[in-house]
């Protein structure tokens, strides 16, 4: 056998991570603290799994948030194409959705997990389940110590650490790699929830509770500047705004948050403020003689119209025929910028991804290797890198995990 490599974590990258350097004759044991492997990834999309995006290596770049530059090697090295072939070996056929999503037929992210874990048995990795890291020590140039939550201890000669981000931490992401990183000497970038709900402060969000906005655009501001703009289908919630834009936002916009942010929603994006306002003006033609509230309908979600009444400076029984041009004016621009102050995000629990990490600058994009510490290794969310829904984030797990097994 050759050297002893030790993974922590049996998410998507540690197992990945593990595999591969199996497959290179390296005597490797896996280390998940949970009774089973990838419990975060059964939950993903929703239980069926969102392996990866079909998309071409620079598309996927292009979906990556932060620190895009430091994933060129990892995802030109193993490929969404490698992923998908590797299911395939294990009997995981896929298929792809809307926006290049690609999922297995099965519709079930358990084959998934079952597919890497005949992975990790066919490439000789042992693997260690209900078994919790709870220090890493570096005793000499080859060697590292490990120490268990049950008081046993290991001995390797080299480490990956893959123990995910710091949400949904009862599937096993409790942010225990942050503490490893930092206690050998690494810096953590600010932690924070992306790809999260986000609470709002006006009351009358709550009314609308329920209710699916398709195509809509939203923007997001600081002062005048505008720091996100998106198109696509946004949700109200009891709190605030979900749904895919708003978690697309949430990860640009947290770099900002302890700043005023103010959100806009353009309910009527393919229209400009003249057609929109013509078309007011045919509906308000066929109502002319009913009131205000009345007049609507053909225009706005039902749940909608009584918030638009409430926030437009016109009387809700009015009769449309003494409507003022002003008032009509006014009208187009709040449909063309409902505006809402972010209050916060949901909890970091509740967030999809972690943003922040362990610093790129200290890891070697081309191997993973921590610069700091010779023999460490990093592998997924735990590293400072995360994009936005559409497989990516997997595929992060996998083209980092790789690149640990390969050079470790
Ligand atoms: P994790 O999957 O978090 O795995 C880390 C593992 O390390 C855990 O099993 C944990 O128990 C173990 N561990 C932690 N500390 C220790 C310790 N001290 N000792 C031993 N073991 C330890 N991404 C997509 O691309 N597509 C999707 O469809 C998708 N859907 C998602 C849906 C939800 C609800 C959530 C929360 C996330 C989703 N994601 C999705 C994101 C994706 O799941 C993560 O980015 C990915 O799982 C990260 O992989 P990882 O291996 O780095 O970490």
């Amino acid at each position: 056998m050759g050297k002893r490599i030790a993974v922590i974590g049996g998410g998507p990258a540690g197992m990945i991570a593990a595999a591969t350097a199996g497959s290179l004759g390296k005597d490797v044991v896996l280390f998940e603290k949970n009774n089973k492997l990838g419990k975060k990834m059964f939950i993903t999309g929703k239980g069926r799994c969102n392996i990866t995006n079909a998309g071409e290596v620079d598309e996927l770049i292009d979906n990556i948030v932060s620190n895009k530059s430091f994933l060129y090697s990892a995802f030109y090295s193993f490929t969404n194409n490698d992923i998908v072939e590797l299911l395939s070996q294990y009997g995981v056929e896929t298929k792809i959705e809307r926006g290049n999503r690609i999922f297995p037929v099965s519709n079930k992210s358990s084959d998934v997990i079952r597919a890497l874990e005949r992975h990790l048995i066919k490439n000789g990795v042992k693997i260690e389940l209900n078994k919790e890291i709870k220090s890493i020590e570096k005793l000499d140039d080859k060697n590292f110590k490990i120490a268990l939550s049950n008081s046993e201890e290991q001995y390797f000669n080299k480490v990956i650490i893959a123990t995910g981000g710091k949400s949904y931490q009862q599937t096993g992401s409790t942010g225990d790699g942050y503490v490893f990183a930092k206690n050998f000497g690494h810096s953590i970038t600010d932690l924070k929830p992306a790809l999260i709900p986000c609470i709002i402060k006006e009351d009358w969000v709550k009314e609308l509770q329920g209710l699916a906005l398709r195509n809509v655009r939203i923007s997001a501001y600081v002062g005048n500047k505008k720091i996100f703009e998106d198109f696509g289908e946004l949700l109200f919630t009891h709190y605030g705004v979900s749904g895919p834009i708003v978690l697309s936002m949430s990860s640009y916009i947290n770099k900002y948050y302890g700043s005023e942010i103010k959100i806009s929603i353009d309910l009527k994006p393919s229209l400009t403020n003249e057609r929109l306002e013509m078309r007011i003006l045919r509906d308000f033609e066929k109502y002319s003689k009913k009131q205000f509230k009345n007049s609507l309908e053909n225009l706005l979600p039902r749940k909608l119209i009584p918030v638009i009444i409430k926030l437009s400076s016109i009387a809700e029984d009015k009769f449309v025929n003494q409507i003022t041009r002003e008032e009509r004016k006014e009208l187009v621009l709040l449909l063309k910028n409902l505006e809402m102050s972010f209050s916060d995000f949901r909890p970091i629990d509740e967030a999809i991804v972690t943003s922040g990490g362990v610093s790129t600058k200290e890891i070697d994009s081309s191997t993973m290797e921590s610069k700091i510490v010779r023999g460490l290794f990093f592998a997924g969310e735990v590293i400072d890198v995360h994009a936005l829904t559409g497989g990516y984030n997997l595929q992060i797990a996998y083209s980092t995990g790789y690149l640990a097994g390969l050079n470790c």
